[in-house]
């Protein structure tokens, strides 16, 4: 079943209260819901919450359903700011509009490529999923940025993370494009890579905008 955009944030806002401030129960005015609106059936129904004498109580069934948005609000706060570099009050309205997006699947998708986060731009814990979990049992680092790869280890580009367009430009003409392999060589004095067939090189800082997949086994 797929919620309401509004019976998500009621959810969300929820869940911190009761499992991050520890409040038993919330105030139907304080998060302005009010019997007559259809959300308020909505959440009812689906028995995500139980309303006793203006008290709003999340249910278990709307436990598991609001850590879930959490997560995914979270994890759209960290790709604003990892990737897209937004920051403030214009990150966390483009979050609150992704997070929408990131049903089943995708943010487990968003998850590995930013590597499993465990907090959010505002040190706020990431509730793990089966991902993160996976990943910490075997190892895995999911997108790491190419300073953190040995020598003759390899991987897929995943993104490129630089506010300079002559930076990025650069990097384009390489082949430093998502999706391409790279492969590292060298790391000192400067970084030198492969591309295809083309071998670069490249200092410390570029070195450091470029983020890279790793996969399993390789190194
Ligand atoms: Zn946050
Ligand atoms: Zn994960």
């Amino acid at each position: 079943m797929k919620l309401s955009e509004k019976a998500e944030e009621i959810l969300e806002r929820l869940w911190v209260e009761v499992e991050e401030e520890g409040n038993v129960f919330t105030d139907l005015d304080k998060i302005t819901l009010f019997p007559d609106e259809p959300v308020y059936r909505e959440l009812t129904d689906a028995a995500f919450i139980e309303v006793k004498e203006g008290r709003v109580y999340l249910r278990p069934e709307g436990k598991e359903e609001g850590r879930k948005i959490v997560r995914r609000f979270r994890l759209a706060e960290r790709l604003m700011m990892d990737v897209f570099n937004i920051r403030g009050e214009a990150a966390k309205e483009k979050a609150c509009q992704f997070e929408h997006l990131l049903n089943e699947g995708v943010d487990t998708k968003l998850c590995t490529m930013l590597n499993h986060p465990s907090t959010c731009p505002h040190g706020k814990s990431i509730p793990p999923g089966e991902c993160c979990i996976e990943a910490r049992r075997s190892g895995n680092l999911g997108v790491v940025s190419l300073t953190e790869l040995k020598p003759n280890e390899e991987g897929e580009i995943a993104y490129i993370q630089t506010e300079d367009n002559k930076k990025m430009q650069k990097l384009m003409a390489m082949g430093v494009l998502p999706g391409n392999r790279i492969r590292l060589l060298q790391t000192f004095p400067s970084y030198i890579f492969n591309v295809g067939y083309s071998e670069f090189a490249i200092d410390t800082n570029m070195a450091r905008e470029i983020f890279v997949r790793k996969q399993q086994g390789s190194g």
